[in-house]
Formats: structure tokens, C-alpha cells, sequence
């Protein structure tokens, strides 16, 4: 399957990417996740995506598409993909669908992860994610991990995203309402929309986003 992610910061998109990854056989791609590293790394593109990661603001699309398309590229996601956090305005949605074309396919369906806006707020200020992996998220109360501070996962110290910071979580939700859900009306005029709520604890959320992408691979 090629799926999409989409959902305000603090929805759960990582955490439930990393589920729905593994319970379907395809790789999480995390555009998130590939600035991280790349930052950890010290790259010229970790540096360039780190000044605007740290403000709120989404990474030149210049910069953006092609590394998602190199990461789509890579063999282990011939057969299908989860992308999360990519596309993330209208013009990276149709670079995808351009992408898709040349390649003679399509997107299977776009998840719609919807969370209040007080609730994606507490989230985010008790999300911790591992110096190892960002992969691996913890929430200090809703999802702690068994030794404070440390990584339930490979024992990785847990640290607070620098852009995590109240400040500029309300510029990351301003961003997201201006420039993301666009996106979900350019999906929903192909027919691709899935909408699922993201309350609830993180097993019954994979639950609801499993049997609603059945339900619309069936309809297909
Ligand atoms: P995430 O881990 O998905 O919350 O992404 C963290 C930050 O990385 C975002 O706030 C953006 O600054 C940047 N980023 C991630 N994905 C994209 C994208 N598709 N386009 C532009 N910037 C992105």
C-alpha cells in the first residue's frame, strides 16, 4: 500500500507511523525523521533544515522534494510506502503525484489523523523522542518510558525536540492550518480522504486507522 499521513504536530502521526509500518510490511518515511538525522549527521542539509525547523517553518520545497523522492527511490519501498509528513503543502503534493506518474502509480489513501488543538498542545510539550532514533517517542505521562529520561527501545537518552518549545509549537499549528490541511481538499478531489480521530489510547487509535484503511482498500 502507499499511504499518506496528515495530521497536525502532535497528532501522533510518528507514533502511529511506526505501528502501521510494521503491521503493514512498508517502510515509514518520516521527511521529519530524515532532517533529524541529518542534523545529528551535521550535513549542509541538516544545518540549512535545522534554522527552519527551529522557527516553526516547513524546509524549502526545493530541498524537501528531492530527498523524499531519493528516500522513495530506495529499493525497500518499491512496493508500497508510508509517508509521513510529506507532503505537507499543495505544492509538495503535486511534485508526489508527478512522481507517482512517472512511475505509473497511485496512492492507495490518505490518513487523516484529527486531534483538538488543546490535546495536540499537551502532546507535544510531554514528548520526549530518543537521541538514538526519533523514531522512538515517549510522552511523560501519556506513553512514559520505564526509567526517566531513558529509551525503552535501545536505552538512548530522551530529550525534548528543540522545536517542541511552546512558541513555536503555535507557529508550527499556524503553519499547519495555512499551508498543510490545504491538502486534505486536494486529496479528498481524488477521492483518497480517510478521516479517523486520533483520541484514545495509542493501541486503539492503530485499531481504528487499520480497520478504516481496510474498509476503503475493500470499497476500491
Ligand atoms: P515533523 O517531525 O514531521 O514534526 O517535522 C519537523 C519539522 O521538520 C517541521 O516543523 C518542518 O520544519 C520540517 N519538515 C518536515 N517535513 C517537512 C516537509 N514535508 N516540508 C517542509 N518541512 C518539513
Amino acid at each position: 500500500m502507499r499511504i499518506v499521513l496528515v495530521g497536525p504536530p502532535g497528532a501522533g502521526k510518528g507514533t502511529q507511523a511506526v505501528r502501521l509500518a510494521e503491521k503493514l510490511r512498508i517502510p515509514h518515511i518520516s521527511t521529519g525523521d530524515l532532517f533529524r538525522a541529518n542534523i545529528s549527521r551535521q550535513t549542509e542539509l541538516g544545518k540549512l533544515a535545522k534554522s527552519y525547523m527551529d522557527a516553526g517553518n516547513l524546509v524549502p520545497d526545493e530541498v524537501t522534494i528531492g530527498m523524499a523522492k531519493d528516500r522513495m527511490e530506495q529499493p525497500d519501498a518499491a512496493n508500497g510506502f508510508l509517508l509521513d509528513g510529506f507532503p505537507r503543502n499543495v505544492a509538495q503534493a503535486e511534485a508526489l503525484d508527478r512522481l507517482l506518474q512517472e512511475e505509473n502509480i497511485r496512492l492507495d489513501a490518505v490518513l487523516d489523523l484529527e486531534a483538538p488543538e488543546d490535546e495536540v498542545v499537551k502532546r507535544i510539550a510531554g514528548r520526549r523522542i530518543c537521541r538514538n532514533d526519533s523514531s522512538h517517542v515517549f510522552h511523560v505521562t501519556y506513553n512514559a518510558s520505564r526509567e526517566e529520561g531513558v529509551c525503552d527501545v535501545c536505552g538512548g537518552e530522551l530529550y525534548q525536540r528543540d522545536d517542541d518549545s511552546e512558541d513555536t509549537v503555535r507557529k508550527r499549528l499556524e503553519v499547519y492550518h495555512s499551508q498543510t490541511e490545504p491538502i486534505i481538499d486536494y486529496y479528498k478531489a481524488q477521492g483518497l480522504v480517510v478521516t479517523i480521530s486520533s483520541m484514545g489510547p495509542v493501541d486503539e487509535v492503530t485499531q481504528r486507522a487499520l480497520g478504516a484503511l481496510k474498509r476503503e482498500d475493500a470499497a476500491r
